[in-house]
């Protein structure tokens, strides 16, 4: 963060609670090294504040935020353009001011697509399982789309919600198939897999020891796989130590983090942003 004057510009995060986010460490470090003038903080907005605050935000001038839970959904009403695929995850993480009022995108997608790309893989022959079909696992189905993945396989533990999930898109959505699955179905889907995705906060910290699969499954994942966890704490989490013992390479939720706050903030300056130095930020933060 550059010193602060009567010109500094505003950025931040609405969420609620907010107190945990990571977000503001990550942008500042980055705002230091590009000595831009604009400071990025938290604003705890309760649901029932939304409408005030995003009125409050617009008239101080700020120039974009994060929007986290519980308002990703809520907030949609209040953008006067939403991207396409934001409006594909049914969701909006990052929002900016512009002339016709605020906009709004997705930034999930790209941080979750951003350390697959770097790996030598043909997206077209894999099939994909998703552990978990939260609000994560919107964003992780789109941007397995995205990348090309014929078939896309969501294991979940309600089959009401799975069947909802599944039909909260359409066929002309994007080329890939959803199917879904009870959690039974892992004693198939696990050996038959190259790209293992966990989307549940199984293994969260404090919860170290857990892992949403039994070690005996995952003694059926293919050393060729990818085992990727969306969790960032802790890094690795149970769930990638199995995968890793199986020969599997591991991606955990960090990068994640890091690609979609870069993102974000690429948005809000219209330059390339130190993606580096946001990497670091966390990195020193979580052990
Ligand atoms: P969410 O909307 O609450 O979804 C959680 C999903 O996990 C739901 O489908 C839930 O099933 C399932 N689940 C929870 N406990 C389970 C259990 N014991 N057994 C089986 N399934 C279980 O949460 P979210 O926002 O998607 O976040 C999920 C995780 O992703 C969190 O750990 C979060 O920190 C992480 N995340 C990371 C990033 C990143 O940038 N790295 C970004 C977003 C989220 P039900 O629907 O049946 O309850």
């Amino acid at each position: 963060m550059s010193e602060i004057t009567g010109k500094t510009r505003l950025l931040g995060v609405i969420g609620h609670p907010i107190g945990h986010s990571l977000s503001p460490l990550m942008h500042n470090a980055a705002l230091t090294e590009l000595r831009e003038n604009y400071v990025y903080v938290a604003f705890p907005i309760k649901p029932e504040d939304l409408a005030t605050a995003i009125a409050g935000l617009e008239s101080i001038g700020v120039v974009g935020f994060s929007v986290t839970i519980p308002h990703k959904q809520t907030i949609m009403p209040f953008l006067s353009q939403i991207t396409p695929t934001a409006k594909l995850v049914g969701a909006v993480n990052t929002v900016w001011w512009t002339e016709q009022g605020w906009q709004g995108t997705n930034t999930d997608v790209e941080g979750f697509v951003a350390p697959l790309t770097g790996l030598d893989r043909d997206w077209r022959k894999v099939k994909p399982v998703v552990l978990g079909n939260g609000g994560a696992a919107r964003a992780v189905v789109v941007g397995l789309a995205q990348l090309g993945c014929p078939e896309i396989q969501i294991v979940g533990r309600n089959l009401e919600k799975l069947a909802a999930f599944k039909n909260s898109w359409s066929r002309a959505d994007f080329n890939s198939e959803l199917s879904v699955y009870p959690w039974q179905a892992l004693a198939e889907l696990i050996p038959s897999t190259t790209l293992l995705i966990n989307t549940t906060p199984l293994g969260m910290t404090p919860h170290l020891e857990q892992s949403p699969v039994e070690e005996a499954l995952m003694q059926g994942l293919s050393s060729s796989a990818i085992a990727y966890d969306l969790i960032y704490t802790p890094r690795p989490t149970r769930f990638l130590q199995q995968a890793a013992d199986q020969g599997a390479t591991i991606i955990d939720g960090l990068e994640m983090l890091v690609q979609q706050g870069a993102a974000a903030l690429r948005l809000w300056l219209r330059k390339p942003v130190p993606v580096d130095t946001m990497r670091q930020a966390l990195k020193d933060f979580i052990p």
